[in-house]
Parts: structure tokens; sequence; C-alpha cells
């Protein structure tokens, strides 16, 4: 599925103050893999927001990575709060608000690994 179309982020979804353009979009084109475990956790975040599956799949590490991904739902994403990013590990929060449900929001500590040179997800633990 393409991302859904969207307009000009005036600040990027991931919540940094800049904008898409200066963000995490060169991440999701592919002009500038990003060089930390945090950069690629916010643009994760900005393509979940966003509806792009393609990024969230190719940058799941492959023994980990879902065999498909609906980001389809209707679920919207709120916002994301980075707590801290240490070594290859960041912990957030990201809140959500999910079809017919009142905005929740869930704690995680993921950690990420590099595949050839570049960032990938590995998984992720609740806190
Ligand atoms: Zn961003």
């Amino acid at each position: 599925m393409p991302p859904r179309p969207h307009p000009p982020f005036k600040s990027c979804p991931c919540g940094s103050g800049r904008s898409y353009a200066a963000c995490c979009r060169p991440a999701h084109d592919g002009s500038a893999p990003p060089s930390t475990p945090e950069a690629l956790m916010r643009a994760r975040y900005s393509a979940f927001a966003l509806g792009d599956g393609a990024f969230v799949l190719r940058t799941w590490h492959p023994e980990h990575r879902p065999r498909d991904l609906h980001l389809d739902d209707g679920t919207r994403y709120l916002g994301l709060k980075v707590h801290a990013a240490q070594g290859d590990e960041v912990e957030f929060t990201v809140r959500l608000r999910a079809p017919g449900q009142a905005p929740g929001s869930f704690r995680e500590r993921s950690r990420f690994t590099r595949v050839g040179g570049e960032w990938v997800y590995v998984h992720g633990d609740l806190t």
C-alpha cells in the first residue's frame, strides 16, 4: 500500500519540532538512512502516523519482521515522546487512538541493531 497523501507538515509527526522535510522524510524516501537508533525510532513512528508500512517493514530486523502489516485500520497517532536514547536502546511513549476507543498510550523500550551498516528495529518491551 502506498503511503497515504498528506499535506506538507509544518512540523514532523515525530514531534522533533523540525519540518518533515528536514526530519523524517529523508529517511522515508531513502535519501538519508537514519544515523542513530533514536532517528530511526522517530522515522518509524512518523511512518506509522503516515501509513508508510513499507518503511516500517524494511527497517524491521528480518528475523523479527511480521509477515504483513496493516496500517489502514483507522488508528490515529497523536504524539511521540522520547524519554531516553542510550546505546542501541530507545525508550519512548506513543499516544494514539484506535477506532472507537478513547485515546490511549503505551511506553516501550526498543532495541536496535545494525544490518548491512544501517540501523534496524529488533524488538520492544512495554515498560
Ligand atoms: Zn521526524
